[in-house]
């Protein structure tokens, strides 16, 4: 689970959501060195495999991405899933600025057509970055159906897959994710062994995930959940 690829904005509130572009693609090449198969969200859920596989994902769908994330996977081969808050493409991290973050601009729709077309796949991440778990049960719907609408409008094709903002849900908002279609979801529970497709664990790759400590969470990961 990554967020933003780029240099720390110095004045931002999560500066260690920033993962610096040349530690971003030491990542893809320790990836590539270990023999880890990097796949996509759907083979990952409906192939099996004795290979030690990854799946790379995106929250939220910065624009730095375009620049420092895009080109580095794309010229390997490997597939990513980024999830966008369907009410803020072309716009920016309203959620987090409410808040007093430093604004951060998002990626507009000819940048995720243009990624789409190359191979990076997009999932909901809600309209409007909500924390499901803390609004109301119609809110969470609205949230959760609109938003695979909105982003099936735009993209030409609905979103399969789904990530809760902030990791916050609870079993009836899993429930509901279902139920709207989609066919998995991301929560940011640390780890790497599956046992709900609709809060499925993630590694959090942060800002001083050096390389070594890059391949310690992806061993780590492996060893806790056993
Ligand atoms: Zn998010």
């Amino acid at each position: 689970m990554y967020h933003r690829i780029g240099r720390p904005n110095p004045k931002s509130l999560f500066r260690g959501h920033y993962v610096a572009p040349k530690q971003f693609e030491n990542h893809l090449k320790a990836l590539a060195l270990l023999h880890f198969e990097v796949v996509s969200l759907s083979e990952a859920l409906n192939e099996s495999s004795s290979k030690r596989r990854v799946v790379i994902t995106f929250d939220d769908g910065y624009r730095n991405l375009v620049e420092n994330a895009f080109p580095p996977l794309i010229e390997r081969g490997y597939p990513a899933t980024v999830f966008l808050v369907a009410n803020q493409i072309g716009g920016y991290n309203a959620w987090d600025a409410d808040n007093g973050d430093v604004t951060e601009p998002l990626l507009n729709l000819e940048d995720i057509r243009l990624a789409k077309s190359r191979g990076i796949d997009f999932g909901s991440h809600t309209l409007n970055h909500v924390d499901l778990s803390a609004v109301s049960k119609d809110e969470a719907q609205r949230e959760i159906y609109e938003s695979r609408e909105l982003l099936e409008q735009k993209l030409g094709q609905a979103p399969r897959f789904f990530c809760y903002p902030y990791g916050r849900q609870a079993s009836e908002t899993r429930q509901m994710v279902r139920e709207a279609g989609y066919e998995l979801a991301c929560s940011t529970r640390k780890g790497t062994l599956q046992d709900d497709a609709f809060a499925l664990k993630r590694i959090n790759v942060r800002r001083d995930s050096t390389l070594p400590l890059f391949v310690l969470k992806l061993y780590r990961g492996l060893i806790y959940d056993r």
